[in-house]
């Protein structure tokens, strides 16, 4: 498959800690982890020419990945229709994180993507409640992370079509953070951990479920449907 991990690589720039836990960004460990699966992996960042997504990257794009938090206003609205549209044509997408606030995920939605949150390095374990999904395979009951941000109910998202993991903070917050929706022909996983300051995404449990996520997310071999106008099959009305 063709991956493309998208990250808006600001923190990596100005933050040291961040620096430090991902120093090829989160992007690069991301796609590092990504092409040991055997996917052909490109990155693309915000400050790219055209973000890095261009048409031709979009169009041999099978699955995006998206990662942004601080300039999710930066992006622009052309690139987000542009995505979109891949979307609907039956790209998959896989929102990380912060990506929940990402104009691209709030397209989708349709609501405000709004949470509570807390960075209090709390430990997180982010219990499976569908264990027969492809996306938690090869997870046990629960996942834990000893520190993480926390992200609260109410989260303010259309009812996912699936919900794989819900999360259990130690301040006692919850939250649903592993949730499926279609939209057109395009899948759409969005999966809560992953703040820039902790190494989530050095965690072997969560590369394993972006990996299934990726794997689900895979673009169904179809043609477009039919809209519009349509000819009868039958003969109307002939008796
Ligand atoms: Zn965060």
């Amino acid at each position: 498959m063709n991956i493309t991990v998208w990250n808006e690589n600001r923190h990596e720039q100005t933050n040291q800690v961040v620096r430090d836990v991902y120093p090829d960004g989160i992007h690069g460990t991301i796609a590092q982890f990504l092409e040991k699966e055997g996917h052909q992996v490109r990155t693309a960042t915000l400050d790219e020419e055209e973000h890095g997504l261009t048409e031709d990257v979009l169009h041999s794009t099978d699955v995006l990945l998206w990662w942004g938090h601080q300039a999710h206003e930066e992006v622009s609205d052309e690139i987000v229709e542009r995505v979109k549209q891949r979307v609907l044509d039956g790209m998959g997408l896989i929102v990380l994180h912060s990506g929940h606030f990402s104009k691209i995920f709030k397209t989708l939605m349709g609501t405000t993507c709004d949470l509570k949150w807390r960075e209090a390095n709390e430990k997180e374990r982010l219990w499976v409640v569908d264990p027969s999904h492809p996306i938690t395979e090869g997870v046990g009951e629960f996942i834990e992370l000893e520190k993480e941000e926390m992200y609260g109910e109410h989260f303010d998202i259309p009812a996912p079509d699936e919900l794989l993991f819900l999360s259990w903070f130690e301040g006692g917050e919850v939250f649903r953070s592993g949730c499926t929706y279609r939209r057109g022909q395009g899948k759409v996983f969005y999966f809560r951990p992953g703040h820039e300051t902790y190494p989530t995404y050095h965690n072997p449990e969560i590369q394993r479920v972006i990996a299934n996520g990726v794997r689900w997310a895979e673009p169904v071999k179809q043609e477009k449907p039919v809209y519009g106008n349509a000819k009868p099959l039958e003969t109307i009305g002939s008796k």
